[in-house]
């Protein structure tokens, strides 16, 4: 029989009907008496972290799940997390990398309808979860809509269709079918027999800028100026930006000659970027910027907020950018 923890930290999962409208109120002990799965199988513990909306939850709502993580980990086969699903893939990406060689499954899900509602997917989710840890498969991952996906390739991709999490440019760790779970067969990681360690240092001084055409160069001497230690540019295609008439490159260089690292991925979800391709590409790299290649947004912004937790040296910062630490990244 496997032991599991089931950690509950809010969301519409555990959210009732307010007067400020849908809030979090339930905890773990009403989830418990909803779960769908048979107490034969599992041997169930449960724990409120907190119960917040997860466009409530950040750095340091992230290191506190670490933490708890950590120091269960010995005791069980398999953690479950209960989440909001708005910001469950930073929540998922953040834990990937302060879950050092994590061996056991650590799963997060969570729903678009809430525990208590008739026509809520939080049974069929929760279900699902208990599988991924019944899988045995080492890592945080989400599992949502019959899908297992490895925490750092999720994105939310829908906002109302339960169909909500996409595992992106990597294969599906598991899916549910009739006949059960079919689970990749490659699963990409990183099999170092390495014992686990919690890293749960972050900076939360990093900056998301989203390219626009016309976007103003003077955005990078604001952000100088404002002590952030690390900016994500999400660029144009394969990751290209302006340089005629508003040139982005100047500044952007200015901004790195500072010890500012910066991390240039696509404004597309899918497949990669290639910053060699183009002369607006070969421009950035010239800047010094890393490449996030086809790592996602969430992905790239939590592993910067680590890395920067780690150290204030621009160069181990581009050597942890050159490391795939748990598949976020194809090198
Ligand atoms: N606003 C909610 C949250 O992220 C949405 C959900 O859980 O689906 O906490």
């Amino acid at each position: 029989m496997k032991r599991v923890l089931l950690l509950t930290t809010g969301g519409t999962i555990a959210s009732r009907q307010t007067r400020q409208g849908l809030s979090p109120d339930i905890n773990c002990r009403d989830i418990i008496q909803m779960l769908p799965v048979s107490q034969d199988n599992f041997t169930i513990d449960s724990r409120d972290i907190f119960n917040l909306d997860s466009s409530n939850v950040q750095p340091e709502e992230w290191q506190s799940i670490a933490e708890v993580i950590a120091e269960a980990l010995p005791d069980y086969d398999g953690i479950i997390i209960t989440h909001g699903t708005d910001t469950m893939a930073y929540t998922a990406s953040a834990l990937s990398y302060m879950l050092q060689n994590l061996n056991k499954p650590v799963v997060l899900t969570g729903a678009q309808i809430p525990i208590e509602h008739m026509f809520t997917d939080a049974k069929m989710n929760l279900q699902v979860a208990f599988a991924a840890v019944n899988m045995g498969i080492s890592g945080v991952m989400i599992a949502f809509d019959g899908k297992i996906i490895n925490g750092c390739r999720s994105v939310k991709v829908r906002t109302l269709g339960f169909d909500a999490f996409e595992s992106i440019s990597a294969p599906y760790w598991g899916e549910v079918y009739a006949d059960g779970i079919h689970i990749a067969n490659n699963i990409t990681r990183v099999l170092e027999r390495k014992s686990f360690e919690l890293k749960k240092s972050l900076c939360p001084d990093v900056f998301l800028l989203k390219l626009i055409p016309g976007t103003n160069p003077d955005i990078f001497d604001w952000l100088e100026q404002k002590n952030y230690r690390g900016v994500v540019i999400e660029a144009f295609g394969m990751g290209g930006t302006h340089f005629e008439r508003r040139n982005l490159t100047a500044k952007l260089k200015n901004l790195i000659a500072n010890n500012v690292s910066v991390v240039v991925c696509s404004q597309c979800l899918y497949e990669k970027s290639d910053l060699s391709l183009y002369e607006v590409g070969r421009r950035l790299l010239e800047c010094g910027v890393i490449p996030g290649r086809d790592m996602t947004t969430e992905a790239i912004v939590t592993k910067l907020m680590w890395a920067l937790g780690q150290t204030q040296d621009p160069a181990a910062v581009r050597r942890i950018f050159d490391t795939n630490y748990v598949g976020e990244v194809t090198l």
